[in-house]
């Protein structure tokens, strides 16, 4: 979650501890709650709940987080028509990343400071800084991520999404919870309870660390196909959790096209989802490198 409040004026390099302004205490307490609920998740083991966290994974993270916010609202690597857009951000907010702007804003900063003191999570600033300290912390100027997502800000709709972007997740709850009662009640493995905190806390907290790994892993370990200015790098197992996100060298190299993996055996669901966006009419304009461009294979 990337609730950000506090305004700071623009500086030159900062060092960690400046940036660390005070705890962030609504966002610890969501992110703890969600990782509580996963330490009861053996005790309310089911079948069907497993494949309900699958699917909603994929949902929240795959669509919601690494197609829409990602490729879509902050880079527009390829172009939606507007209802699919809303509707792609309200699958985002699922994953309680904060809201699209912010989102959106943030990860703008990343790419325009990579690895510089500007950079909200830089391994350099420390690995578990990058993965997940940073956005419980007071440590970003809310008003320059709001500036960096202008073009977001301009859009009633996205504007109302971003104000109440905590609600889909509440939604879905008692929705899973009914879900969870009504398929046991057909005799299947499953329960309320099973689908609530397998639905929730577990899928949340997959998809939180699943993007976390791109901030942090991927500009640490891993291969290079681009000597970009920052420490970004290509690493397997973070673009397997994160449907594509892990061929983070390749985005940092060529951050508006729609295919993050660019040689033969960099495996990336989202573009495919793309494609086959694309071909249901529902995906156009989508920006690929050159040629030339492109990485050996
Ligand atoms: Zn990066
Ligand atoms: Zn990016």
């Amino acid at each position: 979650m990337t609730t950000i409040s506090r305004l700071q004026p623009p500086s030159g390099a900062r060092s960690l501890r400046s940036r660390i302004n005070g705890i962030d205490w609504p966002v610890v307490t969501g992110i703890l709650a969600m990782h509580l609920g996963c330490l009861l998740a053996p005790f309310f083991f089911t079948w069907t709940a497993l494949i309900v966290t699958v699917l909603l994974v994929w949902l929240t993270g795959g669509i919601g987080i690494t197609l829409c916010f990602h490729r879509l609202l902050t880079h527009r690597s390829f172009r939606s028509p507007k209802w699919f857009e809303y509707l792609l951000t309200l699958c985002g907010c699922m994953a309680w990343q904060g809201p699209p702007v912010t989102w959106v804003g943030v990860h703008r900063i990343h790419h325009r400071h990579s690895d510089e003191s500007e950079d909200p999570h830089s391994p350099k600033d420390g690995f578990a800084w990058s993965h997940m300290f940073w956005c419980m912390s007071k440590n970003t100027d809310g008003q320059r991520a709001a500036d960096a997502a202008k073009d977001l800000q301009r859009d009633a709709g996205m504007r109302l999404i971003s104000r109440f972007f905590w609600i889909p997740q509440f939604v879905a709850m008692p929705l899973l919870f009914a879900g969870g009662m009504f398929v046991e009640w057909l005799g299947l493995s499953a329960s309320g309870f099973s689908w609530l905190i397998w639905g929730v806390c577990v899928r949340t907290v997959i998809v939180y660390h699943g993007t976390w790994f791109v901030n942090s892993a991927t500009h640490t370990w891993g291969y290079r196909n681009y000597e970009t200015k920052d420490r970004s790098t290509n690493l397997w197992w973070v673009a397997l959790l994160s449907f594509g996100e892990g061929w983070h060298n390749n985005h940092h190299a060529h951050q508006r096209s729609a295919a993050h993996g660019l040689r033969w055996f960099e495996l990336d669901m989202t573009y495919w989802t793309i494609r086959l966006l694309g071909l249901l009419g529902l995906a156009r304009d989508i920006v690929l490198p050159t040629a030339d461009q492109r990485p050996g294979r």
